[in-house]
């Protein structure tokens, strides 16, 4: 069965909002195994309403409205489903008296304009809004199904779980399930991932199902498999071989699945060594640190963290040789390294970490707008990792962070590291 969304509201065209109702939804119907053909936003307009109705039935059997049910003129919701029925509206005796209850019980007289939530087109049945005030609607055209749910999140959701979803299920009949299935990777850019995968992905689309999709944002890439089936174990049961392939075409680069995240590997491979890290920052002021501690339990592997943004403060408090901040500059392996072991030895840690470069947006000294260094210092000796990032500032950032997580990641789990790691290197 095909699904289009179709989310009403000027405010969304102007980008005051963000229409997050047409994630969610997507997510629910995806899980529901229904197929969403097409997500569309209109502006506070009647005709322009029931035309994208008019169209979207052409294509879909299920319209799913959002937004437009309030009680203000611009409201236009049900003006527009009747238009599109050929149809009025009328005044719903039942949701009146609803409506005065709902009022009486806040000791409010109902305001005219309130009414308005009374009306239905005729022919729509009225749906149950069971966290807030404006009523669904539902109304059966010659195209299909059109369901009007409020714009209000909760509001839409708690409706759609109450009384769209049974309804779809039904509707849909055979229904298949969609799993989804995510593999996480670090040290790897989108086009290579999708190079690596090249033949997997050849092979799946002549295939049709499971499906592939690259995901990438604050410089990990996500690898989603997807696969449709009569159940969740049969759909499991078509990922698995597919993410066996990906693993292998991947190799280290996968650190996780689903809900994993880079610092909760990291943790959890210091926890099964009794092992700790302690991170010295410059380019990322502290959100190496913070990273670290947003995995609950972080204690036990975390010893602490330097921010060392003035160049004096890497001498003064992680024991960088002033020589070498004055000949090399504070963006140098030599600074990266001894800031690293700095941290290991002055938080007394396992490992030291440290990140040291240029964020942007101006270049430093001669050094490019997202270069820099990563340096491990371990019980054995110390790597880096050079840097060049691309992206604004936040960006930098966020990739600079995932860099120092990897690189502490594949050390402790023995994985090769990336291209432009040096062991004992200064
Ligand atoms: P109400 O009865 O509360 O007025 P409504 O059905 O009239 O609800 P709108 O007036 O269109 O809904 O939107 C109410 C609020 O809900 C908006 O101001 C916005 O905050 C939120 N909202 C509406 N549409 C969306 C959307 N597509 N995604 C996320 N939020 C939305």
């Amino acid at each position: 069965m095909r699904v289009e969304l179709l989310a009403v509201g000027s405010e969304l065209l102007l980008g005051d909002i963000v229409n997050t109702n047409a994630a969610w939804l997507g997510q629910r119907l995806a899980a529901a195994g229904i197929d969403v053909l097409r997500s569309v936003a209109v502006g506070d307009n009647v005709a322009r309403i029931a035309e994208c109705l008019t169209e979207a039935l052409d294509r879909a059997a299920v319209v799913l409205v959002t937004g437009g049910l309030g009680p203000t003129q611009d409201d236009l919701t049900r003006e527009a489903l009747a238009l599109a029925a050929g149809t009025s509206l009328a005044r719903d005796p039942e949701l009146e008296r609803a409506l005065r209850a709902r009022f009486a019980a806040a000791g409010r007289r109902v305001p005219e304009l309130n009414y308005r939530q009374a009306d239905v087109p005729i022919g729509a049945t009225a749906l149950p809004n069971a966290a807030g005030s404006a009523p669904g609607l539902r109304l059966e055209l010659a195209g299909g199904v059109v369901y009007a749910l409020p714009g209000v999140p909760h509001e839409m959701e708690t409706m759609f779980d109450a009384v769209v979803r049974p309804d779809l299920r039904r509707l849909a009949g055979d229904a298949a399930t969609l799993v989804s299935r995510v593999l996480r990777t670090a040290g790897l850019w989108e086009s290579a991932a999708a190079e690596a995968l090249t033949a997997e992905v050849d092979r799946l689309e002549a295939a049709g199902n499971p499906t592939l999709a690259f995901l990438a944002s604050g410089g990990q890439v996500r690898v989603r498999i997807t696969a449709k089936a009569a159940s969740p174990d049969a759909a499991r049961a078509l990922i698995a071989p597919v993410e066996e392939r990906v693993r292998a075409a991947l190799g280290p680069a996968v650190y996780g699945a689903d809900g994993d995240t880079l610092a909760g590997v990291v943790h959890r491979l210091l926890l099964a060594r009794d092992e700790t890290v302690a991170v010295a920052e410059s380019l990322t002021g502290g959100l190496l640190g913070a990273a670290l501690t947003d995995e609950p339990g972080a204690s036990a592997t975390f010893r602490g963290g330097i921010t060392a943004y003035a160049t004096p403060l890497k001498a003064a408090l992680l024991g960088v040789a002033e020589p070498v901040l004055a000949q090399r500059g504070p963006v140098s392996k030599k600074v990266a390294t001894e800031m690293a072991l700095g941290a290991r030895d002055r938080l007394q840690a396992t490992y030291g970490l440290a990140l040291t470069g240029v964020a942007g947006p101006d270049e430093q000294d001669g050094h490019p707008v997202g270069s820099g260094y990563v340096g491990l210092a371990t019980p054995s000796g110390t790597t880096t990792r050079t840097l060049a990032l691309p992206g604004d500032r936040a960006l930098i950032r966020a990739y600079a962070v995932v860099a120092a997580l990897d690189l502490l990641r594949r050390h402790l789990a023995a994985l090769s590291p990336v291209a432009g790691s040096r062991e004992a290197d200064g």
